[in-house]
């Protein structure tokens, strides 16, 4: 094990920021995740805030889930609190329940990765439980930025890893050695990307190299963990992770051929970019598109060529394409199969257009919506507008498509079999 993953004999005195040097204000702060603080305190326990809402909150960014660590093990916060729930099987941590189906995650101290742990002689081996002190905790984390506490009662950030110079500099850096770390777990490869893309952060130069090395570590990772980040990244900035990912050729190993298609083609992934800056635009001004759309909006640069070439069958080019490309990410059989529907209505859509034979029938698919609201966002490059309408879009294309037109071309594309399926 390299001594700089290695916690010292004697614990580290960590950095400890009091007001007004940091800028986190109690009232920036859930104030459920307050009250399960307040409580475990009164209660004789320490915890704390930690993880990306403090990294937000000490950049003065708003915080989205507070997460909440603790000495108090799971067994006592689910008797101290009524509404905890015990998740997790390796790791077990609480949900504590609020009204309106939210939750707070609240977790014990944990020791060093198990991996690490591993690595340690037998006679000083930990042991069997996996809970450890605030410092292993801090040390056991990804980054040195997402391993900061806020003491809420002592309205102080606690830093044992020295995340708060490398907030001042703007630096992503693993905590400990990259190269063990990333074969430890390479999904950090793709959360260090994401941070330094999310904030404008460079990579420490020791973990660059690492990940050029490791980065093809990340397709033997679970496929579903790989979906969990993604979703994460779908959810939220999505063009900057993604084009940073593409620079360091992750999503090869993520999507298969298809992110070889999105690095190897300029062109291609300009036209991606482009969409997922709408996407991000549109969620900055409130309107977040659902995750089938994400899902289509992602793949849909890489299918068009695809689908614009088939003769008939939409369905078999979807399937084929996504059976041959070798994706390691695991997308949900019945996500997909939403994502392709949407798809193959667009892609009709957009045949619609260019031939002025529209197959009316689509308009009853559950489909249509979603399909209509990224037709809009892939040929007119933003939303639809409140009284928009595809069906509008074409009749002003060919305006000689009334209602009689539209019957009679929904029985000649019955007649047929048209290829719009
Ligand atoms: P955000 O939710 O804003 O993307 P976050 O930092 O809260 O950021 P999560 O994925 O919610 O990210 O993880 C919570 C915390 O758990 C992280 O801040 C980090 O300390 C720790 N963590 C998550 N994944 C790993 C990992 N693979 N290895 C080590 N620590 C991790
Ligand atoms: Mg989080």
């Amino acid at each position: 094990m390299d001594d700089t993953y290695s916690i010292p004999d004697r614990p580290a005195q960590p950095v400890v920021v009091t007001k007004p040097c940091h800028p986190i204000s109690r009232q920036d702060v859930d104030p459920d995740a307050l009250k399960i603080i307040y409580r475990l305190h009164h209660l004789g326990f320490t915890a704390y805030l930690t993880g990306g809402a403090v990294r937000d909150l000490m950049l003065g960014r708003p915080a989205k889930d507070f997460d909440v660590v603790t000495d108090a093990r799971p067994g006592q916060i689910k008797k101290r609190f009524a509404r905890a729930f015990i998740i997790g099987r390796r790791f077990r941590l609480a949900h504590v329940h609020f009204a309106g189906g939210k939750y707070i995650e609240v977790a014990t101290f944990r020791r060093i990765s198990d991996q690490a742990a591993r690595e340690t002689p037998a006679e000083e081996s930990a042991p069997a439980h996996p809970y450890g002190t605030a410092e292993e905790d801090a040390f056991r984390r990804d980054i040195t930025i997402n391993a900061l506490y806020y003491d809420v009662i002592n309205d102080a950030v606690i830093d044992y890893v020295g995340g708060l110079e490398d907030i001042a500099c703007r630096t992503v850096r693993v905590i400990g050695n990259p190269a063990e770390r990333f074969t430890e777990d390479p999904v950090r490869i793709w959360r260090v990307l994401r941070y330094a893309a999310r904030l404008g952060f460079a990579v420490e130069e020791a973990a660059e190299r690492e990940i050029l090395v490791h980065a093809h570590l990340i397709a033997a990772s679970s496929g579903a963990r790989l979906y969990e980040e993604l979703n994460k990244d779908l959810a939220f900035e999505t063009r900057p992770v993604m084009e940073t990912l593409r620079r360091y050729a992750i999503l090869r190993h993520v999507f298969g051929k298809a992110g070889e298609a999105y690095e190897t083609d300029a062109d291609l992934f300009v036209r991606l970019s482009s969409l997922l800056d709408l996407a991000d635009g549109a969620r900055a001004a409130g309107v977040q598109l659902t995750i089938e759309e994400m899902y289509a909006v992602l793949f849909w640069p890489w299918l068009q060529p695809l689908l614009e070439a088939a003769g008939v069958d939409y369905h078999k080019v979807l399937s084929d394409a996504f059976r041959d490309a070798g994706m390691k990410v695991n997308i949900p059989r019945n996500l997909r199969a939403d994502s392709s529907q949407v798809l193959i209505i667009v892609a009709a859509m957009d045949r619609a257009m260019r031939t002025g034979r529209m197959r009316w029938s689509l308009l009853q698919r559950p489909h249509f919506g979603p399909a209509q609201r990224l037709y809009f966002i892939f040929f007119k490059g933003r939303l639809p507008e409140k009284d928009e309408s595809f069906e509008a879009l074409f009749r002003q294309a060919f305006p000689g498509g009334g209602e009689g037109t539209r019957r009679r071309r929904r029985r000649r594309s019955f007649r047929s079999r048209s290829n719009l399926e």
